[in-house]
């Protein structure tokens, strides 16, 4: 995990092009990211520029009207056209999210289930894994973000940096290819904040793959090979964060760090 993917390979994650509407409002107007092996992209920008979108159109929770999207170098196969553009193949689509994990800004957690069940559930149901192994890999991700106390309890009794450190664990137990954050810490208070932002750390330290979509642009400027700020669904500049943040080129740029930080 730990080393880097060597060019030949293709990336975990390639995104080509890509085109989104709702009806008649283009979301994603030509996008194209990628994250090979081991690569950490953060992706920020204003408010419905379209990031959530473009995260979800990755592991084809929304569907999109054209443009490629490549897992390990294999193109998802479509049927259709435009607005009737879907995935033809079921099998293809089960994979590719199972292996892009995602962690949403509100947890998502299932209420009516203990932390453990919540780790164990899509593992078991979704992959067909023996329950006891999972158990197993459960309750070491769980110490691992450190809530190994909590496998008994319900969401409810826990705070919400406690919750989303049981969501990451639950994406970790799927052992995806990739992690996809949606703005994983601002539904949290700022000293709850800095506890998921530690596992982020490690799990970037680790070499794990991720995109986050962030409003942290600390977080972003720590953890980032790469950094990508999308205006208005499209990409408006990127780069290294150091080129993002201390030089950055475009005044819309300049304009979206100054009001954020
Ligand atoms: P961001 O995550 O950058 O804030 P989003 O991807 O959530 O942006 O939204 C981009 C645009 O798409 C916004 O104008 C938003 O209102 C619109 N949008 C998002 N989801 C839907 C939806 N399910 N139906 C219609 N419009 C949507
Ligand atoms: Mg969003």
């Amino acid at each position: 995990m730990t080393e880097k993917q060597s060019s030949t390979q293709p990336p975990v994650i390639e995104i080509k092009n890509l085109h989104k509407s709702y009806g008649d409002l283009e979301v994603l107007k030509g996008v194209d990211i990628s994250a090979k092996r081991g690569d950490v992209v953060s992706l920020i920008g204003s408010s419905g520029s379209g990031k959530s979108t473009l995260l979800r159109c990755a592991n084809l929770l929304e569907d999109s009207q054209s443009g490629e999207i490549l897992f390990e170098g294999e193109p998802i196969r479509w049927k259709g056209t435009g607005l009737n553009r879907r995935p033809a193949d079921r099998a293809q689509v089960t994979r590719i999210r199972t292996n892009l994990s995602m962690v949403f800004q509100q947890f998502n957690l299932w209420a009516h289930m203990t932390i453990l069940q919540n780790v164990m559930e899509a593992p078991v149901t979704v992959l067909g894994e023996d329950k006891a192994e999972v158990e197993t890999r459960a309750r070491a991700l769980l110490a691992k973000v450190g809530i190994g106390d909590k496998c008994d309890v319900y969401p409810a009794q826990m705070s919400g940096g406690q919750q989303q450190r049981a969501a990451i664990a639950r994406a970790l137990a799927m052992q995806p290819k990739a992690l996809l954050f949606d703005e994983p810490t601002s539904a949290l208070d700022p000293e709850l904040e800095q506890e998921v932002v530690k596992v982020i750390k490690d799990l970037a330290a680790e070499g794990r793959t991720m995109i986050i979509v962030t409003h942290d642009m600390r977080l972003a400027n720590d953890v980032s090979d790469h950094v990508v700020f999308l205006h208005k669904g499209l990409i408006e500049e990127e780069g290294p964060p150091e080129a993002v943040f201390n030089t950055p080129k475009s005044e819309r740029l300049q304009q979206f760090l100054s009001a954020t930080v």
